[in-house]
């Protein structure tokens, strides 16, 4: 699907939100509406393209040239304000739709100046939902680098490396294999450390038993890629084989019960309630999963109360997990695209229990 049926698709909804035009300020939509990868520009999207207009700052004016070559542009410099109001006088805007999660008060109090503005929530995220087979692609390419980090890390992991030392590993050999960022700072902890679900890596060197929960993953073509494995260095106590198996088993419930058409707190409750019924509901204390694309948290949230309906080819993470304080944790994630009858996983890296 390219970027003008985006457009049309969310031009679709300025009936009913009895709007204009939609003002889209937030960068991810915008670079799915129009290919647009700088780090300001906003569109003015009207029903037809002749009537929307491209705006950024000079910085930009020949990215745009070669990015948006299919929408009228406004350079400008300074704040926003100004030339969408200009554009808006131009085009008789009247009332225009924008984004209240996107927009800050201060930029919406010089934006509402002489026109009605209209607060939508996850219009154009919603679009983004479902994705299309060349996004698909990008996913599968952004985790193919992942897996084959995670086999070099695997390869290189010796008593006495830091958590650091592991995520500098992960992050060059993404980089190295062709990644253009990463998804987030990796997370590695070790030991008891394992205990945080999100823990920044210290200089903690990594001792036998050691439980090693590794969350990472990164950019290839703006779309992102997160996966977590609990390894560990051998000989463990019988806990981590216990929890590790409990975690594979809540996720494997989960991943049962995603498919097309399901609801969101539907899926997190099939997994959760194997964590439940081990008696270790108290130790996870986070939701079930989260969409991935152009951000690396996206819609459909996988939560408790969610009532959301999960659309096929949603590519979504299915990742439970378990924190004992003082002791450690296991998380296993992995990304899955939504199928009419089920999911495909994206990763190859087993989820079994290694043991290093
Ligand atoms: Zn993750
Ligand atoms: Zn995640």
């Amino acid at each position: 699907m390219d970027h003008a049926d985006r457009r049309r698709r969310l031009a679709e909804r300025l009936d009913a939100l009895e709007a204009d035009a939609f003002l889209v300020t937030s960068l991810p939509n915008v670079r799915y509406l129009t290919g647009f990868t700088g780090s300001n520009g906003q569109l003015v999207l009207s029903a037809t393209d002749h009537a929307s207009v491209f705006m950024t700052d000079g910085r930009y004016a020949e990215q745009v040239r070669h990015e948006v070559p299919d929408l009228p542009h406004e350079i400008y410099s300074g704040e926003v304000a100004p030339v969408f109001h200009r554009v808006r006088q131009r085009l008789g805007l009247n009332r225009v739709a924008f984004e209240a999660a996107a927009v800050s008060y201060r930029t919406y109090t010089t934006l509402a100046d002489g026109v009605e503005l209209v607060p939508t929530t996850e219009e154009a995220e919603r679009l983004r939902w479902a994705k299309s087979a060349e996004e698909v692609g990008r996913l599968e390419a952004a985790q193919e680098i992942a897996d084959q980090a995670f086999d070099l890390l695997v390869a290189k992991m010796v008593e006495g490396m830091t958590e650091q030392d592991v995520a500098l590993e992960l992050d060059v050999a993404m980089r190295q294999s062709g990644a253009e960022g990463h998804a987030f700072d990796t997370i590695v902890a070790f030991g008891d450390n394992a205990a945080e679900p999100h823990h920044a890596p210290t200089a903690r060197p990594l001792a036998k038993g050691d439980v090693v929960k590794v969350d990472f993953g990164c950019v290839v073509d703006g779309y992102h890629s997160d996966m977590t494995r609990t390894i560990a260095l051998g000989p463990v106590d019988p806990w981590v084989h216990e929890i590790h198996a409990l975690v594979r088993a809540a996720q494997q419930a989960g991943i049962d019960a995603v498919r097309a058409g399901a609801v969101a707190g539907d899926v997190d409750e099939a997994a959760r309630a194997v964590i439940v019924e081990a008696g270790h509901g108290e130790h996870y204390g986070h939701s079930l999963g989260h969409g991935v694309g152009l951000e690396i948290h996206e819609g459909p949230m996988l939560r408790a109360t969610s009532e959301a309906v999960v659309p096929e080819h949603a590519v979504v993470t299915i990742e439970p997990g378990v924190y004992i304080p003082g002791q450690g944790g296991v998380r296993i994630e992995d990304m899955v695209e939504v199928t009419a009858d089920g999911c495909r996983p994206l990763p190859r890296t087993t989820r079994d229990l290694l043991v290093l």
